[in-house]
């Protein structure tokens, strides 16, 4: 089977450059591969939040974690921390990890609401490390990857790190608008990218990354769009960059105000900070009002206004070109899953990469894995809306009488009669994060797996507090999150 030989990339904003960066280095010589983008349109400039997979992302590419958090600015993340999502006042942490242990026919949620009945009333919280490091504010790799995290970064330091990698092995790049997008008149295949200067580029293999205009798979090949805004009805963003007022947390916070949330992301040289909401309940002046009411530190950016519609490309690939990145569909940044599809849909192009032909079943592979993550994690998005318990204004009441999915409506009602989670087909979140989601959220389960008895008051007890108390004791042996980037990574200004 012979592989595509030259494959063409249409824009270079973090979907185009880890796409460039990642087939370059994994297929090298195989393939040539070009990446077209327009400095004067730019990229969208936003994206820093990031979850666990990006380290493997980065493991198979051989990227050396040190030097790439310098370059881009990177801290440390744990987790998000939720603000004002059940009632206004109230606060929960999804953290990356495990919380306490499993036993195999149980998770560990239901030993601890047995506990809670039988006189053991600490937290839920307190059983996982990675969630109370986050809260204190502690950081350092543990021996065996016992401490799951992630990376906030600087979104351009990032392409321009990605661009370094890629060039560096073979990738060219081409600066240029697209005009036009030739396609063959026999095969309906893309033929061509032509740019503005009448240059042609021709390819046998097409990645559309040209972000929410997506050229190629929607305005060239129509693939059509399925519109999700009924469930997520946030639409509208503004971001702004501030000058970091205290040494930075080893967590993202998402904070709810009345008609969506604002996210706080911590760099080390600066902070972003954006409000994400629904324009039906909010003026779009009002809400960069209200952002700049809300950040900390000085403004160090206009603030960049963003439209989008949540949603996916009904075909993500179609003949000879596939779409990665905002081009293929949005899911808003509330659990920052962005840059992860961005990362799947790369791998998975390259365990599925065709010969010549492109073999139609690759095709109809790729398409349902790829719509299977989004509606995974769309599901997961959801819950965070419509399991509240605020009334409080107009939006929040739209979220909570919304119809959802049925999977969803499942799911929550499997929790909530029975405490039980399952995780399905390799969903990226596991009952670790469902289950602090939804009890965060307010759900409180009615029962809990029998098995639990088996546990005498003074064996449950002892098996809650060794847990507890190996979590906290790893904390206080950490150094603060601050320190440890400082002497792992810290940054040249
Ligand atoms: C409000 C908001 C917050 C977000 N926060 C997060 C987050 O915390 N975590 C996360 O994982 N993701 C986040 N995302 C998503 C993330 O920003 C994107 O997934 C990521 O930046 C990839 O964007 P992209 O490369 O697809 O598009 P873009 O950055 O828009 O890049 C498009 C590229 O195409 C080029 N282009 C377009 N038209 C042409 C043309 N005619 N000719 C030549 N070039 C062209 C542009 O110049 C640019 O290079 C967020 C998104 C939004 C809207």
């Amino acid at each position: 089977m012979r592989a595509p030989r030259r494959i063409v990339i249409a824009g270079g904003g973090t979907a185009g450059w880890m796409a460039a960066a990642a087939l370059a280095r994994t297929l090298g010589r195989a393939v040539s591969v070009t990446l077209v983008e327009s400095d004067a349109i730019g990229t969208i400039g936003v994206g820093e939040s990031t979850i666990p997979p990006i380290i493997t992302f980065n493991r198979l590419l051989g990227i050396n974690e040190a030097e790439f958090m310098a370059a881009t600015q990177a801290t440390f993340k744990l987790g998000i921390q939720f603000d004002g999502w059940k009632g206004p006042q109230d606060s929960y942490f999804h953290s990356f990890g495990l919380t306490g242990k499993d036993h195999w026919a149980a998770g560990f949620q239901h030993f601890w609401l047995d506990g809670r009945t039988r006189g053991n009333d600490a937290p839920y919280d307190d059983y996982c490390l990675e969630l109370v490091a986050a809260r204190e504010g502690r950081f350092a790799h543990l021996p065996d990857d016992r401490m799951n995290y992630a990376y906030q970064l600087d979104s351009t330091l990032y392409g321009r790190f990605l661009r370094r990698m890629a060039e560096g092995d073979g990738a060219v790049r081409i600066e240029g608008r697209i005009e036009r997008v030739e396609l063959d008149g026999k095969s309906g295949d893309i033929a061509a990218l032509v740019l503005d200067d009448g240059q042609r580029i021709e390819g046998d293999l097409f990645i559309d990354c040209t972000g929410f205009r997506a050229l190629l798979i929607e305005r060239a090949l129509h693939v059509g769009f399925d519109d999700w805004s009924h469930y997520l009805p946030c639409d509208a963003a503004v971001a702004v960059q501030t000058e970091s007022v205290r040494p930075p947390v080893p967590f993202t916070r998402a904070i709810a105000h009345e008609s969506g949330w604002q996210w706080r992301i911590p760099l080390q040289h600066r902070a972003g900070n954006g409000i994400v909401y629904c324009s039906r309940y909010l003026d779009h002046d009002v809400a960069r009002e209200r952002l700049l009411a809300n950040v900390e530190g000085t403004v160090l950016t206009e603030p960049n206004m963003l439209r989008f519609t949540t949603g996916a490309r009904r075909k993500q690939w179609h003949r000879n070109c596939i779409a990665i990145g905002l081009s293929g569909g949005f899911l808003e940044p509330l659990e920052s899953t962005s840059i992860h599809l961005i990362q799947r849909a790369i791998l998975r192009l390259i365990r599925l990469l065709p010969g010549d032909p492109v073999s139609p079943h690759d095709i109809a592979e790729f398409n349902d894995q790829q719509m299977t993550d989004m509606l995974q994690i769309r599901d997961f998005l959801i819950l965070h809306y419509k399991v509240t318990e605020r009334r409080d204004t107009p939006f929040w009441r739209q979220c909570a009488d919304m119809e959802i999915p049925e999977s969803l409506a499942h799911k929550i009602a499997l929790f909530r009669e029975t405490a039980r989670v399952f995780r399905r087909n390799d969903e990226l979140f596991a009952e670790n994060s469902w289950v602090q989601v939804m009890l965060g959220q307010g759900i409180v389960p009615e029962s809990y797996h029998p098995i639990t008895a088996r546990l005498s008051d003074g064996e449950l007890a002892q098996l809650l507090s060794s847990v507890r108390q190996n979590v906290a004791t790893t904390v206080r042996g950490l150094p603060p999150h601050a320190d440890y980037v400082a002497r792992f990574c810290g940054a040249v200004a």
